[in-house]
């Protein structure tokens, strides 16, 4: 048999989407994941899981020997800002601390090759947009700041050991899956475009539009929202970047241009031709004004080309995932279904 990637956190949000384009490429993967936060079914059947906590050594050198892997993708990890400011020691055991022992098992399995997941959250509040990759990095809450020590250990790693690693720092991840297959299933959004989704749908109370008064043109704050298919073709493209021998890189991944939060919300109702019950609100605390990506980089070094890069198929992708999610809720709560024994 071919030797496998290990994708960490794959029943993940990010990690199902890139599981299905790695099979769709025809290229065998292997998952590890606790499903603390992720779904079994959002795993591509072709797929084998290993339920179980990257944290633990053991479990990865048995991973990283049965299936003969050769590169790792790591997407497990915690992903809520506000939750890291509050319970900022979590956020440095599943983040830092765990890929601490991901990249000693990958020194002791002889495994050269690490595809990261990072977060524009590295930077903090930017002086000026477009955000390229040598500005400051200077992280304004725990999330970022243990982001930001994972990519210095694969950097200190590659000097020291010969890793090679290509760190994606993402923008706005957003959509889900056009052939929905799999999407963003957390059921307590905080995310601007599933926010808006579950409002348009009556599934939670109106959507608050966090700050009005931002020096933007139109006082809402900008962010470069990204279709989480085209980031999963950028992980692809990295994965056999490095299987080429190709060394270690670091990358915005984002489009390189940015929208409002009003344009998001008209976008939507223009989508699904509906009102998307919407009140104005304070500023959320810890917002930048505009996140851009500089995006030149990872269009040059890898060759990436977004297919999806519409703001309106974006929110269509979003919205139609969300009505998916709702008729299986329905129907799994409906009185007499499947559920009931009689
Ligand atoms: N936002 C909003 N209402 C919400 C969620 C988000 O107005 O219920 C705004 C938020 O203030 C920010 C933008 O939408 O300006 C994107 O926020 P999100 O939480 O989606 O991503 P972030 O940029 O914080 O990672």
């Amino acid at each position: 048999a071919s030797p496998r990637v290990l994708v960490t956190g794959g029943a993940g949000y990010i990690g199902s989407h890139v599981l299905h384009a790695l099979t769709d490429a025809g290229i065998p993967a292997v998952t590890i994941d606790d499903l603390s936060a992720g779904r079994r079914e959002a795993i591509p059947a072709a797929v084998p899981l290993v339920e179980g906590d990257i944290g633990s050594a053991e479990l990865l050198d048995r991973v990283m020997r049965d299936h003969r892997v050769d590169a790792v993708m790591h997407f497990a990890g915690s992903i809520v800002v506000p939750e890291s400011v509050v319970k900022p020691l979590d956020y440095y055991r599943n983040n830092t601390a765990n890929s601490l022992t991901l990249l000693g098992a990958c020194l002791r399995a002889g495994i050269d090759k690490v595809v990261f997941s990072s977060t524009a959250a590295v930077y903090g509040a930017p002086e000026s947009v477009p955000i390229r990759e040598d500005a400051p990095t200077v992280p304004i809450n725990p999330y970022g700041a243990s982001k930001l020590m994972t990519e210095q250990m694969l950097r200190d790693a590659g000097a020291a050991h010969g890793l090679r690693s290509v760190i994606l720092r993402y923008f706005n991840v957003a959509g889900a899956d056009p052939a929905g297959r799999t999407g963003q299933a957390t059921p307590v959004a905080t995310h601007l475009i599933k926010v808006a989704c579950q409002a348009l749908l009556g599934r939670r109370p109106p959507l608050a539009i966090f700050g009005t008064d931002y020096d933007t043109p139109d006082g809402t704050c900008i962010r470069d929202y990204i279709h989480v298919s085209d980031l999963a073709d950028a992980h692809v493209l990295a994965l056999l970047h490095l299987r080429r021998g190709g060394g270690s890189l670091l990358m915005n991944c984002g489009y390189g241009r940015g929208a409002s939060v009003r344009e998001v919300v008209r976008t939507l109702e223009e989508v699904s031709g509906e009102q998307v019950p919407a009140t104005f609100a304070d500023r959320r605390p810890g917002d930048p004004p505009q996140l851009v990506a500089g995006a030149d980089r990872i269009r040059e070094q890898l060759g990436w080309v977004p297919k999806h890069d519409r703001l309106d198929g974006i929110v269509r992708s979003a919205l139609s995932w969300e009505r998916s999610l709702e008729q299986s809720v329905g129907q799994a709560g409906a009185p007499g279904g499947s559920a009931s024994r009689s």
